[in-house]
């Protein structure tokens, strides 16, 4: 029988909330599916209310239909908040991401570990039971039909056309986990990013030995790494403006590189970047550090390094989105008029995070070969 790797230390029991299905995810929905619902009494209600069921994306597959992007709701979702196509036709009846989430599964050359997405509430709380209490019920839905990542033993995408094997991955990772552990995660998936820029321009590709270069606590490249960390978090809460227009940014942007007076009245807040840092640690201080820890051993436990995208891509978004949530999270605080943050401000950022830069999201694909560029020229 597979093994499958159950992280510790993280609990999840549906709370029945419909968070999930009332944000816009691009969930695909198979053929099979489409076909059975549109032509059920449910389906067919559904298109009455809302125009369609199913939309079409880009590739030409399916997926739910939001008919309001602004305020999206999936079609299916019942007032009581849950999910009439289960109510009516059963679990099996669903699209495969619905069946699954928050689970997703990565199999690999030494078993398939099992991660939970931190955009559900139960995970992000850590409430119900570990993990490892939903073997049976995981297992049954491997035999039918579920959503899998699969690594090759000899093709671990390590930067763009660059593999390695995963023997040297499972070595890479083993010493990022220590040196988490060490010197935790910041400096961490710096060196990690270094090692794996360097090893992708080296024939053949050796991320293991990359290490060898960079002692504890030492800052890659003088610091310059962390500069343009900096850089790209910055970029980052731009792009979550209300207003995104060159009038807008560019003034923001020369200001920032000024150390001048920056303007972000959607959160309330005027002074230069410099004095946010310092606000930032005042509102939000250590307190989020074990929640961050435990996304980011969910990261690394379920392989999300090797999933959608290159190792390099994806340790950019290791590395940015806890630096994202901190400063989001300070954000939100004094969007409300606090100077301290409270959990409630922490889960939107995480939520933000999660849907916009988290594996499946639509934005590390469009921003990580930017970061790459300047860091090749770094190098
Ligand atoms: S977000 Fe999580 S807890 Fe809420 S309904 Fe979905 S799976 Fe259940």
């Amino acid at each position: 029988m597979v093994k499958l790797h159950f992280p510790s230390g993280q609990n999840y029991d549906c709370v029945m909330c419909g968070r999930g299905c009332e944000s816009l995810w691009t969930i695909p929905v198979e053929d099979h599916v489409v076909e059975r619902i549109e032509k059920h009494p449910l389906g067919l209600r559904v298109i009455n209310e809302n125009g369609a069921a199913f939309s079409k994306n880009e590739e030409g597959g399916y997926v739910i239909h939001y008919p309001d992007p602004a305020q999206p709701r999936c079609g299916f979702l019942a007032p009581d908040k849950l999910c009439s196509i289960h109510a009516e036709l059963g679990m099996e009846a669903k699209p495969l991401t619905c069946q699954q989430f928050p689970f997703h599964v990565t199999e690999t050359p030494d078993g398939v570990y099992v991660g939970v997405s931190f955009f559900c509430t139960s995970v992000r709380e850590n409430s119900g039971r570990p993990l490892s209490a939903h073997e049976d019920w995981l297992r049954q839905l491997m035999k039918t039909s579920i959503r899998v990542t699969t690594i090759e033993a000899d093709k671990v995408l390590v930067a763009p056309d660059r593999h390695t094997s995963w023997t040297d991955f499972v070595a890479f990772d083993n010493q990022l986990r220590q040196r988490v552990q060490d010197q935790g995660l910041d400096l961490s998936a710096q060196q990690a990013i270094a090692v794996t820029a360097l090893a992708s321009q080296q024939n053949p590709v050796n991320l293991a030995a990359g290490w060898d270069q960079f002692e504890l606590e030492e800052a890659p490249l003088g610091g310059q790494l962390a500069s343009l960390l900096e850089t790209a978090l910055f970029a980052l809460v731009k792009l979550f403006l209300h207003d995104t227009s060159p009038e807008r940014i560019e003034p923001l942007d020369a200001a920032y590189a000024s150390g001048a007076t920056l303007d972000f009245p959607e959160y309330g807040w005027t002074g230069t970047w410099f004095q946010f840092l310092r606000f930032q640690d005042q509102a939000v201080g250590d307190n989020l550090e074990d929640e961050l820890d435990r996304w980011a051993d969910m990261q690394l436990h379920r392989k999300s390094l090797l999933v959608y995208r290159s190792l390099l891509d994806n340790l950019w978004m290791l590395a940015l989105i806890p630096r994202f949530v901190r400063c989001t999270t300070a954000f939100f605080a004094r969007q409300n008029g606090r100077e301290q943050a409270l959990l409630e401000d922490y889960y939107r950022a995480l939520e933000q995070a999660e849907m916009y830069l988290g594996t499946n999201g639509l934005l590390p694909s469009r921003l990580s070969p930017r970061f790459t560029a300047h860091l090749m020229e770094l190098l």
